[in-house]
């Protein structure tokens, strides 16, 4: 890992070396084209169940679940458990791909993914594989999402407690999101099309996850009337990552974002001073594109 230390904002030449060496293989790369490919999968296997089945007990598999989400009613109850299997089943494959926070972990178990899937394809919900939402986008990969929230924890909260209060760039249908209300305390999440702002509503109402805000709009420029951030996760990759949410960034607060177009680099932030700031190259990936303006 190469920490840099420099004024803002990075050239994109300054971004694309030294990625991170670590003896898990190599990333998953989250494409919509996986997604494609995924549905066109299910289709073929007649793939359309609501819910996924869980592969039988599995009576040895530790357990990451602490309460992390609110308390949820009866049906829902149910509906948790009888994915739970499965959902743990994708919670060892995070962690067996290197993610080892624990509280990241307990997160991933226990936010029901595949309630933020359309239910053609919710069959796939729990494979380690980004899927497509509408509006051509995608909801992330299992795997990135816990890499970056780990990334995002790494330093601040040295694995203890939870991270103050997060700012996510790319809503879109809304998993992330929760996935972070589990493990910070307040988080923020702005999305530019307002159909996924919409859809993301519509999936989070059942949770009623109460640190968790919703906002339409670009989120290039940030939250500022509620910032400053601990941190800032960006779900879409710029060439760049915009000055106005380093300056909306506390200072000892982390941004990850992927920064590239066709190569994509996966970079931390870190705010160290009121003009200075120091990055790290972290891993390849691949995410759909930031946007200015709202849609
Ligand atoms: N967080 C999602 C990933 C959504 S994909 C998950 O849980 O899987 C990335 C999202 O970023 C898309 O919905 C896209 O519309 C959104 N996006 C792109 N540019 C944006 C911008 N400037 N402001 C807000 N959202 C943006």
């Amino acid at each position: 890992m190469k920490e840099q230390r420099s004024n803002f904002p990075l050239p994109l030449s300054s971004v694309t070396g030294g990625a991170r060496k670590s003896a898990a293989p190599p990333a998953p790369v989250a494409t919509p084209q996986t997604a494609t490919q995924n549905a066109a999968l299910s289709a073929l296997h007649g793939g359309a169940a609501r819910m996924p089945t869980a592969p039988g007990p599995a009576p040895k598999a530790p357990s990451y679940a602490q309460p992390a989400l609110p308390v949820a009613p009866a049906a829902q109850r149910s509906e948790l458990a009888a994915t739970q299997n499965i959902r743990r089943a994708m919670v060892e494959r995070v962690a067996r791909q290197g993610v080892k926070d624990q509280m990241v972990l307990s997160a991933l178990e226990s936010v029901p993914r595949h309630l933020f899937i359309e239910p053609a394809l919710s069959a796939q919900a729990y494979i380690d594989a980004s899927l497509p939402i509408g509006h051509n986008q995608t909801i992330s990969q299992p795997y990135i999402v816990a890499r970056m929230i780990e990334a995002l924890r790494e330093g601040v909260t040295r694995g203890q407690g939870k991270l103050g209060r997060v700012l996510e760039i790319g809503t879109g249908c809304g998993y992330q999101a929760a996935v972070l209300a589990c493990v910070a305390q307040d988080v923020y999440s702005i999305e530019r099309i307002k159909g996924l702002h919409e859809l993301a509503k519509a999936n989070l109402r059942p949770l009623r996850i109460s640190n968790l805000r919703l906002q339409y709009g670009d989120g290039m420029l940030g939250l500022p009337q509620v910032a400053p951030f601990d941190g800032i996760i960006l779900a879409a990759a710029g060439l760049e990552v915009p000055q106005a949410l380093l300056e909306q960034l506390a200072i000892g607060g982390r941004l990850v974002a992927p920064v590239g177009a066709q190569v994509q680099q996966l970079q931390r932030i870190t705010r160290i001073g009121k003009t200075e700031w120091t990055s790290a190259t972290l891993e390849a990936c691949h995410f759909v594109p930031l946007r200015p303006g709202t849609a």
